[in-house]
């Protein structure tokens, strides 16, 4: 299966925010790459600078359906990640979270590829451990609004051990932290391109809640990063890893940065907070550190600025 090039690498949900700085990053290193994505919450503007490389190929594909291929490695990020967007169609995120692991885990099978998953820190739901290490379990609603993510988040991951244990199957499970920056989509419903679209346009900033709940904010080079050491790392480890910066900001203060960064004359406005919305967290990254010799370089401020000129674009088009 060893092509002259590289590696050649599928990554499911490619043309999403994370997915596209993961097939530029494997480009760039050499990997012939393969974008699989039913284009739910990915768009083609954040591909479009790879399209002319002959190493790049784009499947329009939704993963809750049978892929046969040839591949050595899957990085699996296809998955709506904003809760905007995966509350939109509550079966359909569960569906591309089981059916569509089932799927990908069987092509691993059939190639013999090793397979990563981008799992997330909902697994934790509202945790009641902090900052949260990977042997916490987790306290998680399973009949709520986000129950369709977060269970079958934790349904990936277990269908991941299974694959592993019963299949021998190479696996690599992340458990990715808040992550932001360029190519996020200005409507992406999630906390950073909201407040950064608002704060460009002048709009009030919408705070759910009283802005007292916390989140860590990893800058998406960063990120890819991380992903990218996990990969590589020897057969016998498989996660789950953290992956994410322990930075912990109240929502609040993140608003407050981003009305000092953007100069804007936003006001802040409350609004109620949704069901289940946890109140803390922050992830333990010593498990990355010690075995992906990783941690995060980028503070907020720096990939907060980086993403205000990225989304200034959209701003000064009125969207
Ligand atoms: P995103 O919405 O920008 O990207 C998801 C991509 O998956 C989109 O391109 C979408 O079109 C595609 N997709 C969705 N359902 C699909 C399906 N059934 N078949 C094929 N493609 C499909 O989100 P993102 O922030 O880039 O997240 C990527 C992955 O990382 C997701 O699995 C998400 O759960 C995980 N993650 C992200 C964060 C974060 O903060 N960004 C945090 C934790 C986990
Ligand atoms: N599958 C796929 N591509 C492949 C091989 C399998 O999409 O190259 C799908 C296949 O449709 C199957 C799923 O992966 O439903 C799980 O495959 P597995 O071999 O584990 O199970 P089985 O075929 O026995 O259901
Ligand atoms: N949030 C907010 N205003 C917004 C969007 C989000 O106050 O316009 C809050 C949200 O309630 C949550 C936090 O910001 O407490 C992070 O939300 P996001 O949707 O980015 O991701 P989550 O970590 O909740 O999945």
């Amino acid at each position: 299966m060893k092509n002259f090039y590289g590696k050649r690498i599928l990554v499911t949900g490619g043309a999403g925010f994370l997915g596209s700085h993961l097939c530029e990053r494997l480009l760039g290193e050499g990997h012939e790459v393969v974008c699989a994505d039913n284009f739910y919450t990915g768009r083609k503007a954040n591909i479009r600078h790879l399209l002319a490389n002959p190493f790049f190929e784009v499947i329009r594909h939704d993963i809750c359906f049978p892929l046969y291929i040839e591949v050595d490695e899957i990085y699996n990020l296809a998955c709506p990640a904003s809760p905007v967007h995966y509350q939109f169609d509550p079966v359909q995120t569960t569906k591309t979270s089981v059916h569509g692991s089932i799927n990908m885990l069987g092509l691993a099978k059939r190639v013999r590829a090793k397979i990563l998953q981008a799992s997330t820190s909902e697994v934790y739901g509202d945790p009641d451990v902090h900052p949260q290490p990977e042997s916490y379990w987790g306290r998680v609603n399973p009949i709520g609004f986000r129950s369709c993510y977060d269970e079958g988040k934790r349904c990936a991951e277990t269908l991941f051990f299974d694959y592993h244990r019963q299949h021998k199957l190479q696996i690599k499970v992340a458990r990715i932290f808040n992550t932001y920056g360029p190519r996020m989509h200005p409507n992406d419903g999630r906390v950073v391109s909201n407040f950064i679209m608002q704060a460009l346009q002048g709009e009030d900033i919408t705070i759910y809640g009283d802005g007292s709940q916390t989140r860590s904010f990893c800058y998406v080079d960063d990120l890819i990063d991380g992903l990218i050491r996990l990969m590589n790392t020897p057969d016998d480890f498989t996660g789950p890893v953290n992956i994410g910066n322990p930075g912990e900001f109240s929502i609040l203060r993140l608003a407050e940065i981003i009305i000092g960064l953007t100069g804007s004359g936003s006001r802040i406005r409350f609004e109620p907070l949704p069901a289940d919305d946890p109140t803390q967290r922050k992830p333990d990254i010593s498990l990355a550190m010690e075995k992906l010799d990783w941690r995060p370089g980028i503070h907020l401020e720096e990939g907060l600025k980086k993403t205000i000129e990225y989304l200034r674009q959209f701003a000064d088009k009125g969207k």
